[in-house]
């Protein structure tokens, strides 16, 4: 299977596509937008694609050729702006899972945020509602597609090693998780058809991952 990393520059990202790279039958496609990024990737054995997600959908679809499945691991940071927010949480998602109708392919996951509910949005401080907000709307444009989709909403991120352990269902205990078992999580979930159709919250726990995700109600 080949698997199109949206965001593999990223910290997470880079994570995935190494695992990825490292199973026999999963290859990955790293989508990233500089191409002084390309050879931590080519030295993996992975390809690449440059893509920026302010570019229009019909040349992200460009980066779909001959790929499986999709995974959305990008996002404008802290740094940025509501502007950038908008543009990339929001448009930047919502054009990849366009690109993903138009080319055929089915697969996608989404690795959305911890909690992206109206109520989240109400609650959070106002200089964090603008990306709840993005998310919110980038998980709903998912879910009303026929596509064969996972959401994965995450804790908060940590650099820490991963444990390979979680906790993960419909709804778990706020906490934190090493963005390495994120990693792990959406490779158990791409390799795991029964995750099609889910959504779930995971952090760190006390669950081999591969064994949290095939319990998935
Ligand atoms: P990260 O390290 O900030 O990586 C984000 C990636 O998005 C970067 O590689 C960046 O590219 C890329 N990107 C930004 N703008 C782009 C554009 N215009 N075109 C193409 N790519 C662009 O993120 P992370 O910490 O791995 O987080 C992964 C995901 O988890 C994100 O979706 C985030 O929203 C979500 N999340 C985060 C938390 C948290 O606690 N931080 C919690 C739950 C979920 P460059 O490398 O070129 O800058």
């Amino acid at each position: 299977m080949k698997v199109l990393v949206v965001g593999a520059n990223g910290q997470v990202g880079k994570h995935l596509v190494k695992m990825i790279q490292d199973q026999d039958d999963l290859e990955a496609v790293a989508m990233i937008r500089k191409e002084e990024q390309a050879s931590y990737f080519h030295d993996l054995g992975a390809e690449t694609a440059i893509v920026d997600l302010e570019d229009d959908t019909e040349t992200i679809a460009k980066a779909y050729e001959g790929v499986d499945a999709v995974v959305f691991t990008a996002g404008s940071g802290p740094n940025t702006g509501p502007d950038k927010t908008v543009l990339i949480d929001l448009d930047g998602a919502v054009k990849t899972i366009e690109a993903a109708k138009q080319s055929g392919v089915k697969r996608y996951i989404m690795i959305s945020s911890f909690d992206t509910t109206r109520e989240a949005i109400q609650e959070a401080p106002s200089s964090f509602s603008p990306y709840v907000v993005a998310k919110h709307y980038a998980d709903d444009w998912l879910r009303r597609t026929d596509l064969d989709y996972t959401i994965i909403h995450p804790g908060m991120l940590t650099n820490d090693e991963g444990t390979g352990q979680v906790e993960a269902a419909e709804t778990v205990d706020r906490g934190e998780i090493a963005r390495e078992d994120v990693a792990g999580v959406i490779l158990a979930t791409l390799v795991n058809n029964s995750t099609v159709g889910k959504e779930f919250q995971v952090v760190g726990g006390s669950k081999a991952i591969e064994d949290a995700i095939a319990n998935l109600s």
